[in-house]
């Protein structure tokens, strides 16, 4: 006997995955540079220098047996009071040391977090497009999994939807800003009036409404404000990981934080410990936070990336292509020409164009570009695009 549930995760690939396998094979048979791999979203630009300086540092100014045993649980006091200071520093707020709790990167920092607020019946609410692993992470965590729908064509949040599917039952409300996968960025009006939303709701329910708010991109925006969602509304849970923003995603690192202000905060705190804990969190790498303690204010460079964004943008707007501004992030969510993504999708594959269909983000009718690869490659890809828009162009 087996849990089926864990099997069908374990055993169906996501569509994304499909599409990258896919890509490896054709680029053995046509060669590498004839592949136009739009599907993953792992970085492209290399991590700042001052994080290989610190690795070096970290070697060889720490005792290796500190350096590699456990810390404690919630992380290196050093490490969460370097992420507090530059957060005070940047946001203007008074974040403490003891409000964060270091993690292995976002996707287990969210699952703890789920796991810290569900009660019997509970229900999650996001809004789509979203990362389709939260539908797993909440389902795992005992959560009734919902889903608001997209807010067409702009992708803030539909209020008016999302007022309409809150329920007595609703524990938390996850959102992601800057969004995998539009690449649009919550304006603070959204953000604020989502907050008074969720005040007024809590209010009438009697229970707090947490919002989640997931921030693997949140240094990834070009030119616009990525607000601190905790000083728009009290009850927030905030996710953050390194994997974007310092290009470190296969090194699993990140925190949680849960203001002080929040409601219940101190039990709360410890529930996100104790989820952790249950789903078998030791400590985060030790040799991370020792890097993260030297790096917590290192941004990364966007300038490739911003290239390769107005490059695909601009390029892809000219030739018909509908698409929301996309502010942060490394992704374009498209209008598939035609309706249909995945016939888009496997019409395009013929033409070695990897793209994903946006049903899996909640989002038919969509495609995804996710423009962390060569600036080069999107040049040799444009015509292909054009190519394909020019099939559905009477
Ligand atoms: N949340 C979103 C929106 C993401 O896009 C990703 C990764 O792509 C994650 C969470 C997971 O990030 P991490 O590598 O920090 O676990």
């Amino acid at each position: 006997m087996l849990n089926e549930t864990a099997y069908a995760l374990g055993a169906n690939r996501s569509c994304i995955r499909d599409l990258f396998e896919y890509g490896c094979e054709r680029a053995k048979l046509l060669g590498r540079e004839n592949v136009f791999d739009y599907s993953l979203g792992n970085p492209s630009i290399p991590s700042p220098p001052q994080v290989t300086q610190a690795i070096r540092d970290v070697l060889n100014d720490t005792d290796p047996l500190l350096l590699h045993g456990y810390t404690s649980a919630v992380g290196d006091y050093e490490t969460r009071k370097a992420i507090s200071d530059d957060l005070n520093r940047r946001y203007g707020v008074s974040t403490r040391p003891e409000e964060f709790f270091l993690g292995c990167g976002a996707a287990p920092e969210l699952t703890a977090v789920m796991k810290a607020l569900a009660v019997e019946g509970g229900e999650l609410l996001t809004v789509a497009p979203y990362f389709p692993e939260y539908k797993p992470f909440a389902e795992n965590a005992g959560l009734v999994f919902r889903v608001v729908p997209p807010d067409v064509p702009s992708f803030q949040v539909d209020l008016g939807r999302l007022e309409a599917m809150l329920t007595p039952h609703t524990q938390v409300v996850l959102i992601n800003t800057p969004n995998n996968p539009s690449g649009v960025v919550y304006t603070r009006e959204t953000l604020m009036a989502l907050g008074d939303l969720l005040t007024r709701k809590s209010r009438e329910f009697g229970h707090p409404i947490y919002l989640l708010s997931d921030e693997p991109y949140r240094e990834l925006s070009y030119g616009v404000e990525v607000p601190f969602v905790p000083s728009i509304y009290r009850d927030t849970i905030l996710c953050y990981s390194y994997s974007k923003s310092l290009s470190l995603p296969g090194e699993r690192i990140g925190y949680v934080y849960v203001p002080q202000a929040a409601a219940d905060s101190q039990r709360l705190y410890a529930a996100v410990a104790g989820a952790a804990r249950a789903m078998g969190h030791v400590c985060a790498p030790s040799l991370w936070q020792k890097v993260i303690a030297r790096c917590a204010h290192v941004r990364p460079d966007l300038e490739s990336c911003d290239r390769n964004r107005r490059a695909l943008y601009e390029g892809l707007t000219a030739m018909g292509y509908e698409m929301a501004k996309p502010d942060g992030a490394f992704y374009l969510f498209i209008k598939a020409p035609g309706g249909d993504a995945k016939a888009f999708s496997e019409k395009a594959k013929k033409k070695d164009l990897l793209l994903v269909p946006g049903d899996g983000f909640g989002c038919p009718g969509y495609f995804r570009i996710c423009y962390c690869v060569s600036y080069d490659m999107i040049q040799r890809s444009l015509p292909r695009f054009r190519e394909l828009i020019g099939e559905y162009q009477p």
